[in-house]
């Protein structure tokens, strides 16, 4: 893969942000005149280019977990996107389809089963699975739990931190988490988003020496207008939370001149190092991209200067542990696709829902240093306003909603929670394709 060269990244504390970088070749072999750099790259920062071996895109690829969170997409369109996901991924399918009607769920399961035989690994789970949920429960993360009925809670998030602790209990030997939706009409775009997550990995150091968040930005959204396919740069969503997240980082970087350093708010395919993974906290619902923004300055560059009054405010000591500084560095990359995105068309209440679940998620998480930092301090006065004015707030509290957010993973009891899912493979909704399952803890 040959894509522009890496810009260096702009540094707050331990978190490292890079701007975009664009694929200028899907397929591209390494070339003479490109220096040698680490992971099998070639690089030459003043030319524009850098590009990826097939080879080392292809290791990379092998330690990779990818997450497929869905819903209620047509059973043809969640196919198409297994179908292209590189093999050598495992994939694990978290779905939260209706299961009392029409068997929607044994259709997915079915449908899996027809990949298994070719040496594909893939595990499957209904994110209302009576076992798993009492394996979160033993295990420390209650949180997920619904209490009115002890299953886990409605939300992408919530499968997506599901899915997450399945592959650190079965697949612990990754080392890579990427996520890619599941309304994806274009498959061969799948291929791409994966490639492009490892193209990403190959830009940095390794997992041992530093983690890595890659972000995808899609080149557009094609939208049919008048008969006529119209290519809109950034989505209604993205827009306006991007535009509030570089408000945020330029407000930590003053004199610097930085934008538009976000552009991948909300970028539903990304992917991170396995240790982010389990470290980050992770927010509820849509609000789970762009909190993970909040979480690397909080505990990137704010906690460690503000540290001690800023934690004591969260309260227990649970949430200390996870909200401690970050202990090695990490850099966000973010990747500008070479395929437009066609996807399933979101009405503007579900738009509206995004972004103010994107912007509470910023407003709240700052909440601790708004005191002390005059610049958070202006940032959320003028993010409420502009959500008082665009319908953001919520009507009984007049503010912006307040997205729950867990603990980090790497809180849980990882064994308890392997222990009980593998006993419990097969009598709920989990199941597991190409995996060894039988060995003992
Ligand atoms: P948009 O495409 O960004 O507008 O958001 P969508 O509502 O289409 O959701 C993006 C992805 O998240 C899709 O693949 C959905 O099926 C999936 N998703 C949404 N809600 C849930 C949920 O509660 N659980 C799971 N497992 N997936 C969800």
């Amino acid at each position: 893969m040959r894509l522009t060269s890496p810009p260096k990244p702009r540094r707050f504390g331990q978190l490292q942000v890079a701007g975009e970088v664009s694929i200028l070749e899907l397929d591209a072999h390494a070339h003479p005149g490109l220096q040698k750099g680490s992971n099998g790259t070639q690089g030459n920062a003043e030319g524009g280019n850098f590009c990826v071996s097939s080879s080392s895109l292809d290791e990379i690829l092998s330690e990779m977990v990818i997450v497929v969170p869905c819903k209620d997409e047509d059973l043809d369109v969640i196919r198409g996107v297994i179908a292209a996901i590189p093999h050598a991924c495992l994939v694990i399918l978290v779905s939260n389809c209706k299961r009392a009607e029409d068997d929607a769920y044994e259709q997915q399961v079915k449908m899996v089963h027809t990949f298994a035989g070719y040496g594909r690994q893939i595990l499957v789970i209904h994110q209302k699975d009576s076992v798993a949920a009492a394996a979160l429960q033993a295990s420390r993360m209650s949180e997920l739990l619904d209490p009115a009925d002890g299953r886990i809670r409605n939300g992408k998030g919530e499968g997506m931190l599901l899915a997450i602790a399945i592959a650190e209990a079965f697949c612990p030997e990754k080392r890579y988490v990427g996520f890619v939706d599941a309304d994806n009409f274009i498959p061969a775009t799948v291929s791409e988003y994966c490639t492009a997550f490892a193209a990403g990995f190959a830009m940095s150091r390794s997992p041992e020496q530093e983690d890595t968040l890659v972000r995808l930005r899609w080149n557009s959204k094609p939208k049919i207008r008048n008969g006529k396919v119209e290519k809109v740069e950034q989505g209604r969503c993205s827009r306006i939370v991007n535009n509030w997240l570089n408000r945020l980082f330029a407000s930590e970087a003053p004199g610097e001149t930085l934008n538009p350093l976000i552009t991948t708010a909300n970028a539903g395919e990304h992917a991170m190092t396995m240790a982010l993974a389990k470290k980050l906290r992770m927010a509820a619902g849509y609000a789970i991209e762009p909190f993970h923004f909040v979480d690397l300055l909080v505990r990137g560059r704010l906690e460690g200067n503000t540290s001690s009054s800023a934690r004591d405010v969260e309260g227990s000591n649970r949430t200390e542990t996870s909200t401690k500084p970050l202990d090695k560095p990490v850099t966000v990359r973010q990747i500008r696709t070479c395929s437009p995105h066609w996807h399933r068309e979101s009405d503007d209440e579900h738009i509206r829902h995004m972004w103010a679940a994107g912007l509470g998620s910023i407003y709240h998480g700052l909440a601790p240093y708004r005191a002390k930092n005059g610049a958070i301090k202006q940032l959320c006065k003028d993010m409420h306003a502009y959500a008082v004015n665009n319908n953001g707030v919520e009507k009984t509290t007049g503010q912006l909603p307040c997205p729950r957010t867990y603990p980090a993973l790497e809180t849980m009891d990882i064994t308890t929670f392997r222990r009980m899912l593998r006993r419990g493979m097969g009598k709920d909704s989990f199941h597991a394709l190409g995996l060894d399952s039988s060995e003992e803890d």
